[in-house]
């Protein structure tokens, strides 16, 4: 550990997921042919004027009151100026001292993070580099894909109140999770629909903010824990040997673990911001927001305080519930049929995740759902199946999609539980191990464990080791 004291800030870009897109009506479908989602607007056309999109406009106000933020009753967009070829109009429509949303916060594990500003502005194009590395540096040409420009993004900054790369990451995923439970975005890191950029800086504690360093690229949460770890250490060993931070963009390299400069200061863009000339003021009327704020959904953290008392659930479990997609609605659809939540969650968070990370796919790309869930424990409690033969069910459950009834009786899985066949069969082992039984009435206990074991063998596995144990001790008491 360093004697420095670690300040985080984070700026995520989210693409919202919005039929058309912010300026224009051309669709806003990801994995379209490059270029057919285009029009003389969002190629900055002489001529083409902008309207803005309403529903980017709710879905930002959506946002920002997830975040407890202030909803501006005005606000104004800007240009921000800068030449490059993925912006065609070489500007790009945000904005700048007016936010639609400002002054919030998010409770997070490791402490609470204010929210600065939530604004809406649009995406750029998409540049590839050909040739060896995908960097503009060795590339020998370069593609442009218009597609995503003007796409509506949501860029949300956040204070500097984030101490530490795991804080940093707890924030990004509460952020991800409440993003997600508002439904205007698909958030995947890996496809680029949630971007995250962060500011880190070392001071002395609780001294004066130290030089900070922006870095970028980071594809998914665990690498953006492990950039600004490297980062911390970076920056932690040029100050104690005596040297300086020197401020810069940053470039986090995947591939083998490090960040690269990208550009200093000096070259930092002055983006001449000044406000939109084509568009009025967006003046959202009270009844909007009001409207609004009363239709918003369950928010991740109450839905946590919810099943934390209503499920009795431990915090790791409902960590993984509300974390993983899908998963919640199984138990939730499961306990409406009647399953305690307690045994439906065992499952979830236990074999099931087991399966989808082996299978590589969602909980609703699998062939179960809450109804066969249910099913599957009602099996187990009323003693068809034992739990083991249960697991055995269930994958073939989520393999086929079968229920798990219909899997029972076309594998013969059942658990015989018949007390006059299992007593034959009780009656036979004894007979068959004399030996052992003597021993076991001479007060060798634990030989118990061997006759039912024989048991378990000539039933091949189906039969209720509940009930063989009862059997074997009332027999070999005889
Ligand atoms: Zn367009």
């Amino acid at each position: 550990m360093s004697r420095f004291e670690t300040v985080i800030g984070i700026e995520v870009h989210v693409e919202l997921s919005t039929n058309t897109k912010m300026f224009c009506g051309c669709s806003n479908r990801f994995g379209a042919p490059p270029n057919t989602n285009t029009c003389p607007v969002c190629l900055g056309l002489p001529g083409s004027l902008p309207v803005v999109n309403e529903q980017a406009v709710r879905d930002a106000m959506k946002i920002g009151i997830a975040l407890n933020c202030e909803v501006a009753r005005s606000c104004l967009f800007h240009r921000k100026n800068y030449f490059y070829p993925d912006m065609p109009k070489d500007f790009q429509i945000s904005q700048y001292d007016e936010p639609i949303c400002f002054g919030g916060y998010l409770d997070v594990e490791g402490g609470r993070v204010g929210i600065t500003r939530a604004h809406m502005e649009e995406d750029t194009g998409k540049s590839t580099h050909i040739g060896e590395g995908g960097r503009i540096h060795d590339a020998t040409h370069s593609l442009i894909d218009y597609n995503r420009a003007g796409v509506p993004l949501i860029e949300i900054v956040s204070e500097p109140d984030i101490t530490g790369p795991a804080h940093a990451r707890a924030y990004a995923t509460e952020l991800r999770n409440v993003l997600r439970s508002l439904s205007v975005s698909d958030v995947k890191m890996e496809e680029g629909s949630m971007r995250c950029d962060a500011n880190i800086s070392l001071r002395e504690p609780g001294g004066e903010f130290g030089t900070k360093v922006e870095i970028k690229n980071m594809n998914s949460l665990r690498s953006l824990q492990k950039a600004l770890e490297y980062e911390e250490a970076r920056q932690a060993e040029l100050l104690e040997s005596g040297k300086s931070v020197t401020q810069e963009t940053r470039h986090w390299n995947e591939a083998d673990g490090e960040t690269h400069s990208m550009r200093s200061k000096e070259e930092a863009f002055d983006y001449r911001y000044f406000p939109e000339p084509d568009l009025v003021p967006q003046a959202p009327p009270l009844s909007l927001i009001e409207e609004i704020r009363s239709s918003m959904p369950e928010l991740p953290a109450s839905r946590r305080a919810r099943l934390a008392e209503d499920w009795a659930l431990t915090d790791q479990q409902i960590f993984t519930l509300t974390s993983v997609d899908g998963l919640l609605d199984l138990v939730s659809d499961a306990v409406e049929r009647g399953t305690d939540p307690v045994t439906a969650t065992n499952w979830a968070t236990g074999d099931v995740l087991a399966k989808l990370k082996t299978d590589g796919v969602d909980a609703d790309q699998s062939g179960l759902n809450g109804h066969k869930l249910a099913d599957l424990c009602e099996l187990v409690a009323n003693g068809t199946l034992s739990t083991k033969l249960a697991k055995q069910v269930l994958i073939t459950v989520m393999e086929t999609g079968k229920g798990p009834g219909e899997v029972v009786e076309e594998e013969g899985l059942a658990q015989v539980s018949d007390e006059s066949e299992l007593a034959a069969i009780a009656e036979k082992i004894v007979n068959d191990n004399p030996g052992e039984a003597e021993r076991y009435r001479a007060g060798e206990e634990k030989l118990l464990g061997f006759f039912v074991g024989q048991a378990m063998k000539a039933t091949r596995g189906k039969g209720n080791p509940q009930a063989l144990n009862e059997l074997f001790r009332s027999k070999l008491s005889e």
